[in-house]
């Protein structure tokens, strides 16, 4: 599977100098399975620009959307998403069990009527909710996806996805603290993860603070993987404050404290625009 980087920022899209290299736009990935299907994880700003990536001279398009939960900056990219204003397009959504109604929310709702000049009922596409992993696993073409709950205010869900020999783990907006039992959790859900995609809101300095707030710093992040023998661990969900130089110090803090460590994991931050295989 190849995973594309569409927006890396957590809580809010920040564009500008200082988010040049690693990107200011929130939560979306694409993945594209090896059986030719698109799996897109969320609907942060991010998934504008994908949208615009589309030929919609070519026959129907079928999307597979995953959405880890509804708070704004996983959905707010929505409304912006050309495929959706296709009448040839079929959007197959999974995921969070309120995952539709934080879609038609970014069009419609009872607080804000004004907010958007459509309608979420006059969208062309075809916009089903399949829901298959909160009631066990969703299969594409033979990668299987699983789903694991976020501890992370309002709740969400995290995914692996298993191809062939390869596994991905996505955990954003997810908060590893001192409950051993949910860590072990988390530890057997990554377990021999070729990439681990985690979340690392904070750095250690500022967790104390904001305990409770359903995100982790970088040090949670690295235990997690480590425990799990995970290969390569991939910072995500930067906080809107975080400017290129100091996600990139973070990185390097976190390759010395691998060294100390003395394990092989390998470390990087989610950049904007980048992709790799599995
Ligand atoms: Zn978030
Ligand atoms: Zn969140």
């Amino acid at each position: 599977m190849k995973v594309t980087f569409w927006g890396t920022r957590g809580s809010t899209p920040v564009p500008g100098k200082d988010t040049i290299i690693y990107g200011g736009n929130t939560t979306c990935l694409e993945i594209d399975l090896a059986g030719g299907k698109k799996v897109i994880v969320d609907a942060g700003t991010g998934i504008r620009a994908l949208g615009s990536e589309f030929d919609f001279s070519d026959n129907r398009l079928e999307l597979y959307l995953l959405i880890t939960h509804i708070h704004w900056d996983h959905v707010f990219g929505f409304p912006f998403f050309q495929p959706i204003y296709k009448s040839s397009t079929k959007i197959l959504v999974d995921g969070y069990s309120q995952c539709m109604k934080g879609l038609r929310y970014s069009f419609d709702n009872k607080m804000g009527d004004g907010f958007f000049p459509i309608r979420f009922e006059e969208l062309n596409a075809d916009i089903q909710f399949i829901d298959k992993l909160s009631n066990g696993y969703l299969e594409i073409d033979g990668t299987i996806i699983h789903a694991i709950p976020l501890r992370h205010p309002q709740g969400g869900l995290g995914f692996r996805f298993r191809e062939g020999d390869k596994t991905l783990v996505f955990l954003t907006d997810n908060e590893l603290d001192d409950d051993r039992w949910a860590f072990e959790g988390y530890v057997g859900f990554c377990e021999r993860a070729d990439v681990l995609i985690h979340d690392s809101h904070y750095v250690p300095e500022e967790i104390s603070k904001h305990r409770g707030w359903g995100h982790s710093d970088y040090l949670a992040a690295i235990d997690l993987a480590v425990k799990a023998h995970v290969s390569k661990l991939i910072l995500f969900h930067h906080a809107p404050e975080r400017k290129d130089s100091d996600v990139i110090k973070m990185v390097l803090d976190c390759q010395e404290l691998i060294k100390e460590k003395g394990t092989e994991l390998s470390i990087e931050a989610a950049k904007e625009n980048s992709a790799f295989e599995l």
